[in-house]
């Protein structure tokens, strides 16, 4: 597998270039206008010569990753399913999903958001999510993390990133974190607009708050209940909620960002007015806003999405506690590409291939 530009590092790059018959410039020309402009082609850098682009062309690719399947959605969301030559293993290649969501109001010129992934497959097998369901074949490295930020780049200005697409960031917390140094100093998106999901290991959540990272943080939590947390999300099994809250509390204190929990609202599981007014009373006097998602339903699985007027009685009893509540629908369900449901049909069925 031959190296891609974005994977090496910009000193390394320049050495390449020169080897290539150009100059150290000519790297950080390139870089900037893959970084800054999305252009994923060498014949689209003007200010490159001409000789030197067809040489790069040829022997430098830009990314690594392919695009095998895309979707899309009546409201403009682009779903990319990538797989990178890297992750071949017995299972097939390495696929991951990157969400590319634009402003729902057309005329907004703010940019979209990304959704990126940092791991194949992921560990924790939420009984809800496609992802879950395959396990996980490995980590993500820095530059395939940094590649879905460009394949959305190249698609529109971005201006939001949501680390919320397959696997959990913080068991590949030092790629996560080496990709977003990039994102954040040569992509120019703020600190805060860039907002890391994890099932909240007190641990890592506690070690993470100490090095201070330059991003938001959400915790999914979906159940204010330890003993059906244990199901709906395995891999914390055992673990109290009053641990994660805590270690959510300490996140708070040491960075003074407040905290997102992440809750998918599932049918008749977890959105009864039981379930509000135990979470409400478990945010109770924490500065946080809860995210209520309702659930995009997977073929074959048992679990349904809550209806509109259901999800409004959730959000209002919380509200009527004082907690903050917003909702989001995920986008993209007319497409059938939920969370993890594109990458599951190309596994099963082959999905149509984009060269
Ligand atoms: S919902 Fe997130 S944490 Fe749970 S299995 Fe899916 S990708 Fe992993």
């Amino acid at each position: 597998v031959s190296e891609s530009l974005l994977q090496l590092e910009p000193a390394l790059a320049q050495q390449r270039f020169q080897e290539l018959g150009g100059r150290g410039f000519h790297a950080r020309i390139a870089r900037a206008a893959v970084l800054e402009r999305g252009l994923l082609d060498y014949a689209q850098i003007g200010s490159l010569p001409r000789s030197l682009r067809e040489r790069l062309a040829a022997q430098l690719p830009i990314l690594c990753s392919s695009e095998v399947a895309r979707s899309s959605s009546p409201d403009r969301a682009i779903k990319l399913l990538l797989a990178f030559p890297s992750g071949r293993s017995e299972r097939g290649p390495g696929t991951v999903e990157t969400v590319f969501i634009p402003r729902r109001d057309p005329s907004d010129p703010r940019g979209a958001t990304v959704c990126v992934s940092t791991q194949v497959g992921c560990p924790v097998a939420c009984p809800f999510c496609a992802s879950g369901k395959l396990g996980l074949e490995r980590n993500l490295e820095s530059h395939e993390i940094l590649e879905q930020f460009v394949r959305a780049r190249a698609l529109g200005p971005i201006s939001r990133a949501v680390v919320m697409g397959i696997g959990e960031p913080l068991l590949n917390l030092d790629s996560l974190t080496r990709a977003l140094d990039v994102v954040l100093d040569e992509m120019g998106l703020g600190q805060r607009k860039i907002t890391v999901s994890t099932v909240g290991f007190p641990e890592r959540v506690r070690r993470l708050a100490e090095r201070r990272p330059r991003f938001q943080l959400a915790i999914s939590l979906h159940t204010p209940f330890d003993q059906q947390r244990d199901t709906l999300v395995p891999a914390m099994r055992g673990v109290p909620i009053e641990e994660v809250l805590a270690a959510g509390d300490h996140w708070f204190e040491r960075t003074g960002r407040e905290l997102t929990y992440e809750y998918v609202l599932l049918a008749g599981e977890n959105d009864s007015q039981e379930h509000a007014r135990s979470l409400a009373k478990r945010m109770a006097g924490r500065r946080a806003t809860v995210n209520l998602i309702p659930f995009n339903p997977v073929e074959g699985s048992p679990f349904g999405r809550p209806t509109v007027q259901a999800v409004a009685r959730f959000q209002g009893a919380l509200e009527s506690a004082g907690v903050v509540a917003t909702v989001r629908w995920s986008r993209g369900v007319e497409a059938q590409a939920a969370c993890g449901q594109l990458r599951l049909r190309s596994a099963d069925a082959g999905a149509a291939r984009i060269p």
